[in-house]
């Protein structure tokens, strides 16, 4: 028979956000036995970020437990044995099958049931399949997806099994950008295809995104654009030997990664709670639907306040932040107020480095130097007369903190002009 276990406090998911979470947890008083944390993932919550950066070097590659959470805000590094001393149950390599927030249960993969007072669901997202499109063969061994470290492990092997070769990278997104850097660093040669006219058409303009570009191809980074992938050709062992793309290209491959976007993990709560945005919806104290349901990270839909609407973000400064409010929320509710969160996305290849803070709605306004590989420069947005969102590359830690303060500060823009010439000067002024 099926007896189960029962926690005050149950965190579905066990990554970035679920770390975070059970760090605030313990700041604010913990007792033993109180939290649970399942996750499908072998090891601890890490800084996911990791996989397509450190985890993938030729020297000195990042590896466990060097990332484990809570690294990526300088705070404790949280390994199994953290959890142990601190009386958190973790529950890994075990898949939630199904939840019922009525009767306030979860079902894993193993038949146990483990009922709780409070649920944070931590589930983040999956990487899309290209099979979602219509494609197959995807599960060929040298096609790699991004997303977890039993992928990462695979696009390891794949890389130290193509010395000198030839990678399709599908997708110009942050995961195609990065893996491609690090596939070069592992002098490997790239070809990227997608779509779209540039790369990271989500949140960069034409002008930013063809320095990126220029860079890469600088690097031996080919571009194909305007086209997807259409089918793979295979070798006689299953491997993929060639990608046909739709506009009639066949390139030939040692290896293949796939980036094409990722889904929300809300699969066991549909029926049950809110959705928005593909997410669950949360309130300004992460809570969803049902008030014994929080959401957090890349799965939550919450009310962004500066930009007066829902969303639903899918990059770890949101993951930590949600978490960190959600279990403040929990604890301390009378002190707790609104989530007032400013977006903010990051990324790092070869050695540059950019921040994006606020939305990318509006007009452009550009500064600084974009003639080369390794210069500063930026943008700001303004719409509707108000500063609200800035990007900069290569930035000083004060400077990435003055366009910070500055979009949190939605300051009023009369004169795009004055704004333009005054540049970087503006956010570290305001
Ligand atoms: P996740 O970290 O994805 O954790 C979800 C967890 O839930 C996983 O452990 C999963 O196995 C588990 N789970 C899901 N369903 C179940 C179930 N039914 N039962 C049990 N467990 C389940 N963001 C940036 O801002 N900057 C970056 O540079 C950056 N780089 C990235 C690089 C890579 C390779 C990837 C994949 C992401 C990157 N991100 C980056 C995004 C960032 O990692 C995510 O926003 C963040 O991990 C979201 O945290 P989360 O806890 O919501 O979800």
């Amino acid at each position: 028979k099926n007896m189960g276990r029962a926690f005050v406090y149950v965190i579905l998911g066990g990554g970035v956000a679920a770390g975070y979470a059970a760090l605030e947890f313990v700041n604010r008083g913990l007792s033993i036995g109180e939290l649970c944390i399942i996750s499908q993932e072998p090891v601890a919550p890490y800084e996911r970020p990791a996989l397509s950066k450190g985890f993938l070097l030729p020297e000195a590659p990042a590896r466990l437990p060097s990332f484990h959470t809570c690294v990526g805000a300088n705070e404790e590094r949280l390994t199994p044995k953290w959890y142990k001393e601190h009386g958190i149950e973790l529950i890994l390599g075990t898949a939630v099958k199904s939840a019922d927030v009525k009767r306030k249960t979860l079902l894993t993969a193993t038949g146990e049931t483990i009922s709780y007072k409070i649920l944070i669901v931590a589930t983040g997202a999956r990487a899309l399949k290209l099979e979602e499109f219509g494609v197959t063969g995807s599960d060929a061994e040298n096609v790699c997806y991004l997303r977890d470290i039993a992928d990462a492990n695979r696009l390891v092997d794949a890389i130290q099994s193509s010395p000198g070769g030839n990678a399709v990278v599908i997708g110009g997104g942050y995961i195609g950008m990065e893996c491609a850097a690090s596939l070069v660093i592992n002098k490997i040669n790239v070809t990227m295809v997608f779509p779209e006219e540039h790369c990271m058409a989500r949140l960069l303009t034409s002008k930013i995104a063809s320095y990126y570009e220029e860079y890469y191809k600088s690097k031996g980074v080919d571009f194909i654009k305007g086209t997807v992938l259409s089918s793979f050709d295979f070798d006689s062992d299953g491997k993929v030997t060639a990608v046909n793309l739709r506009d009639g290209r066949k390139i030939s491959v040692d290896m293949v990664v796939v980036g094409i976007g990722i889904r929300p993990n809300t699969g066991l709560f549909e029926g049950q709670l809110t959705l928005e945005k593909g997410g669950i919806k949360v309130n300004g104290k992460l809570q969803s639907s049902n008030s014994s349901v929080y959401a957090i990270g890349d799965v939550a839909a919450f009310p962004v306040k500066i930009f007066g609407e829902t969303r639903r973000l899918e990059h770890v400064d949101a993951a930590r932040k949600s978490a960190r409010h959600a279990v403040a929320a929990i604890m301390d509710v009378d002190k707790t107020d609104e989530f007032d969160y400013l977006p903010f996305f990051y990324s790092r290849v070869f050695t540059l480095s950019w921040q994006f803070y606020g939305d990318n709605a509006g007009e452009v306004v550009y500064y600084g130097d974009m003639s080369g590989g390794g210069t500063t420069f930026g943008a700001y947005w303004v719409s509707k007369g108000h500063l609200v969102g800035a990007f900069l590359e290569g930035g000083t830690k004060e400077e990435y903190e003055a366009i910070a303060k500055a979009t949190r500060l939605r300051p009023e823009i009369e004169d795009l002009g004055e704004l333009e010439r005054q540049g970087l000067g503006f956010a570290v002024t305001t």
